[in-house]
C-alpha cells in the first residue's frame, strides 16, 4: 500500500530525494563509474549506515523493483551488499543512500569532506528526528526494517 501524499512518511521521502538531488548539484568533482567495490563492505571495512528516511527511500525503490524482501545475495566473506545483484548492479542505484553517494571510493574521487555536505547531513538528521528515528543503522537491517514498514504499515498510517 502506498502512503497518502500528505502523510509524514511520504513527505519525508520527498525531502530525502530532494537532498539527494541537491547533492547531485554540488560542484564537487566526483565520478561514480559503478565499480561496486564500495559495495563489498568487508573488503572496504565500511558498511553504509542509513537514517530512517533514507531507508524508506531505498526500501520503496526495492519494492518498486517487484521485491518484497531483501535479495539473498549477501556474501559473508566480502560483506557484499544485499542490494547488489548477481550481475554486479545496484538494484536501487537511483535511490541509493547518501553514504553510497558521498563514497569512500578513491576511483570516484574519494569521500566528500564534512564541510561539503554538512548542511545535507543535518537535513537527513532532521528528517530522521521527524520520523522518530534513532539515528543511522547499517544498510541491511535498515532497509529490511523499512521494507517491513512499507509492506505492513501500522494501523493509522494507511491510506483511508
Ligand atoms: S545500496 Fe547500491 S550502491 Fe550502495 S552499497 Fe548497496 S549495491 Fe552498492
Amino acid at each position: 500500500m502506498q502512503p497518502a501524499a500528505n502523510d509524514p512518511t511520504h513527505t519525508a521521502m520527498r525531502a530525502i530525494r530532494a537532498i539527494y538531488a541537491e547533492l547531485d548539484q554540488r560542484p564537487v568533482q566526483r565520478d561514480c563509474v559503478r565499480r561496486t567495490e564500495c559495495c563489498q563492505f568487508k573488503l572496504t571495512g565500511r558498511t553504509p549506515t542509513l537514517t530512517a528516511g533514507e531507508a524508506l527511500v531505498a526500501a520503496a525503490a526495492l519494492k518498486a523493483s517487484g521485491r518484497r524482501s531483501l535479495p539473498d545475495s549477501a556474501d559473508v566473506e566480502t560483506g557484499r551488499c544485499p542490494l547488489l545483484n548477481p550481475a554486479g548492479k545496484c538494484l536501487i542505484y537511483e535511490a541509493r543512500p547518501f553514504g553510497c553517494r558521498t563514497h569512500f571510493c578513491a576511483a570516484a574521487g574519494g569521500p566528500y569532506t564534512r564541510n561539503e555536505v554538512r548542511d545535507l547531513v543535518r537535513g537527513l538528521e532532521d528528517i530522521d528526528a521527524q520520523l522518530d528515528g534513532d539515528g543511522p543503522h547499517a544498510l541491511p537491517m535498515a532497509v529490511e526494517d523499512a521494507l517491513e514498514k512499507i509492506l505492513h504499515p501500522p494501523r493509522g498510517a494507511q491510506r483511508k
